[in-house]
Formats: C-alpha cells, structure tokens, sequence
C-alpha cells in the first residue's frame, strides 16, 4: 500500500556519559548519508574536546560538524536541501533550541538529537526534559556503572579525587575534573537534598 506522509520529526538519543549517544549519532547520520540524504550536523561551540570542526566520540568515529553560539544560529547555516538535521551535546544549547527543533521538524526536516538527560546532580539538565517530551522518538542508552557493574545512568562528576558536592559551580577554574558513568546506588553527591 502507497502512504504519502509528511517527512519531519524528532529523535532524541539521551543518556549519562560514556553510555555511546554520540556514537549512536554518528552511526545514525552515516546510515543515512549511505542512502545519499543530506545531513547537517551541529554542535554548541562550548565543545571543544576534540577538533573544533568534527564532532568525535569516545570511540573515534568522527563527521565534520558547524559549531554555533546561539541556538537560533542554526537557522542561518541550514542548507535549503537538507534533509536531515543532527545536534550532539544538545543539553548545552540554550532554550530556543526548543523552537528551533520544531520549527525544522514542522518543515519537513528529520531532526536528530543526542544529549545528556541528568547533570552531575542527577537532575534533569536544560532543555532535555522538554526535548525528550516533544520528540517523536526517544532512546535511553546506559552505560555500565564503574563502581558496580549495574547499568550505568548517571554522571559521577569528580573533583580532585573527590564526588562533587551538589552546591559545586559547574566550572572550577583550576580543579582537576573527571567523570565517571555509574548506577543509581553509586551515585554520590555530598549535601544533596533529600526530599
Ligand atoms: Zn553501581
């Protein structure tokens, strides 16, 4: 039987760190141009890990990628034939990233999006919890947690050598800052609230 749908939705892959969603991405961007789509991939400018222009996971798989400031900024670079838009580490965008996916996904554009869904805290981080209530589709991947082995769903932000305290600014100048995936039960995050 012969469907004519309209194209455009949205796709959200969520997860803790070093559970593979850029990864997961990148393997759905790379189907995707195998079947000649034409794909933009976007990425906050903050990122700035690896080589400014590619977005690369821990595996070392990497596309070439724009870098913007201002969520609204997409607008401006999206090629009229695209067919596909990807945004890793979406969770750093600010809110009209929000519009901006919609106003893409409205207009005929497949919009693919990873990010991180809880902070260091563990609660819920920016923009991802009404990205994820929006989308179309949305997959959770874990890791495995590094303490225990349990399914890994949460960011263990370290501070030289110790769990980051809940009340700790999201950037120390001068600390030695590592992260761990780990489980719920692992999780430590001194002076958090407690109902
Ligand atoms: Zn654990």
């Amino acid at each position: 039987m012969y469907h004519n749908y309209q194209d455009g939705y949205v796709e959200v892959i969520s997860g803790c760190m070093f559970a593979g969603k850029t990864e997961e991405l990148l393997r759905r961007v790379r189907v995707l141009s195998y079947g000649r789509q034409k794909i933009q991939l976007f990425k906050p400018l903050m990122d700035n890990r690896f080589e400014a222009e590619m977005v690369v996971s821990h595996a070392g798989t990497r596309h070439e990628s724009i870098q913007i400031q201002n969520a609204i900024d997409i607008l401006d670079h999206i090629d009229e034939t695209s067919e596909i838009v990807a945004i890793d580490e979406v969770q750093f965008m600010d809110e009209e990233i929000i519009k901006v996916v919609d106003y893409l996904a409205d207009r005929g554009i497949r919009v693919m999006v990873a990010g991180l869904d809880l902070d260091f805290r563990g609660e819920p981080f920016g923009v991802m919890p009404t990205l994820i209530t929006k989308a179309e589709f949305v997959v959770k991947l874990t890791a495995v947690c590094m303490r225990c082995g349990a399914p890994g769903t949460r960011s263990q932000r370290m501070i030289d050598g110790r769990p980051a305290d809940y009340y700790d600014s999201v950037i120390m100048v001068g600390a030695s800052e590592s992260y761990e995936a780990v489980c719920r039960h692992c999780h430590e995050v001194p002076n958090k609230p407690c109902i």
